[in-house]
């Protein structure tokens, strides 16, 4: 190995190889072979004499964050409209904002804004929607590679249901999307998943389409289920042969027939957490969203009970902020508050939410969200910085700037190996 291909950080090292609890080495060396990890050393071997190596002293070294679920082009109506509920808060911001990535320039201005928010924010691996627009969601992809950003991005399907300005002809929406896979899917880090918006706006034609879509690139699929009791409710009107919202998916092979995230997940059926758990569809949590719409809480608990896996999303922009480590706090809150009602349901712990929003997410992309070897290097550098960094335990550390710091504490991030700059 070529000393120039080898990094080496110092510091207090956290992650969570399992949900259960963290792993933690104080004054240790991470070293890292091509961005791949390599192992954890207390004392540095040898062999790594004359090697570089970034020492940082007491700070806390974790894996990066990984966000399942938001929306780039929702980024500037953040805090909008957040008095209303699902279908209304659609009709009345959301479709109108989207209309307008159309125009690529105010794309440009708009995704470049959200990329940086990312970065800033210590998110290093996001599964995004964009909107219907090829040309603009070819842009954010263009910006995210450009950046050093790991991504999924989604260009959006609907062809009906929505208004006329954002509606799709059904056979132009499938060959948009399979122009947009030719031209990602052979990236590395920046890859295309299949993105109907939900079953409401969605023919059966275009379903199966993308089904076929899927299959042929074998590509991972994304979408929103059972959010809302309306939503719910339409979809059982809109979809009259389908027994239940889940399966409108499944029928269409969108539902785990290749990796599929879906998120929300509140209103489900024993019969649609059993074939989540069969078909290993992929769960997403999204706290602030699922607050500001009043849309419930999700059944956390009970679906990590049923070894259904979850991750976490901010869901920008019904959530607010892309702020993951306010995003496992929310996680953390909403699973108390349903405690409270339930005592059956024990709350989330922190090491629960850390591995949700680092390795649990990652495994979405691979070997991602963890120190252990053979994992992409993608971390971050905590300062904190202050009395108690001396007194606390790592642990309490990173509690504490979980729940009471914010990303003006993280001084570097590590995508794959390669050091990304936030500009702020
Ligand atoms: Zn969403």
């Amino acid at each position: 190995m070529k000393k120039e291909n080898i990094l080496i950080l110092k510091g207090t090292i956290i992650f969570t190889p399992d949900s259960a609890g963290f792993e933690v080495r104080q004054d240790s060396y991470l070293v890292v072979h091509n961005g791949i990890i390599s192992e954890i050393y207390k004392q540095l071997p040898a062999e790594y004499a004359g090697c570089r190596i970034i020492d940082h002293g007491n700070r806390l070294i974790i894996p990066g964050f990984v966000d399942l679920h938001t929306h780039a082009a929702q980024f500037n109506q953040r805090g909008l409209g957040l008095d209303l509920e699902l279908l209304d808060w659609l009709n009345e911001y959301t479709f109108k904002e989207e209309a307008k990535f159309t125009d690529t320039g105010y794309a440009a201005q708009v995704y470049e804004a959200f990329t940086e928010e990312l970065i800033r924010q210590g998110t290093t691996r996001a599964v995004l929607f964009a909107t219907i627009h090829k040309d603009s969601s070819n842009l954010l992809c263009d910006i995210l590679s450009r950046r050093g950003l790991g991504a999924y991005v989604g260009k959006v399907n609907m062809d009906v249901n929505c208004p006329d300005f954002l509606r799709e002809d059904t056979q132009q929406s499938l060959r948009d999307t399979e122009e947009f896979f030719e031209r990602w899917s052979s990236t590395s880090l920046v890859n295309p998943i299949i993105t109907p918006r939900f079953a409401p706006t969605s023919t059966g034609e275009l379903l199966a389409g993308l089904g076929k879509l899927a299959v042929k690139y074998n590509a991972p699929v994304q979408s929103h289920l059972s959010e809302n009791p309306g939503e719910v409710k339409w979809v059982a009107e809109l979809f009259p042969d389908q027994s239940d919202y889940h399966q409108v998916y499944n029928h269409y092979g969108l539902f785990g027939q290749t990796p599929t995230l879906m998120a929300h997940c509140i209103y489900l059926t024993q019969e649609a957490i059993e074939c989540i758990k069969s078909n290993q569809v992929v769960t997403v949590h999204c706290p602030d969203s699922n607050i500001n719409l009043a849309s419930g809480i999700m059944p956390v608990r009970k679906l990590l009970n049923a070894a259904v896996q979850v991750g976490l999303g901010s869901d920008v922009g019904a959530g607010h902020s892309l702020s993951m480590t306010q995003a496992m706090v929310k996680a953390i809150q909403l699973s108390k508050i349903n405690y409270v009602f339930d005592h059956q349901c024990d709350p989330l712990t922190l090491s629960e939410v850390f591995y949700m929003a680092t390795k649990g997410g990652g495994k979405f992309f691979g070997r991602v969200g963890s120190f252990e070897k053979g994992y992409s290097f993608d971390a971050l550098v905590i300062e904190d910085n202050t009395e108690m960094a001396q007194k606390a335990s790592p642990v309490e550390r990173l509690q504490r700037y979980i729940y009471a710091l914010d990303a003006s504490n993280i001084v570097a991030r590590y995508i794959a190996g390669q050091e990304i700059q936030s500009r702020i």
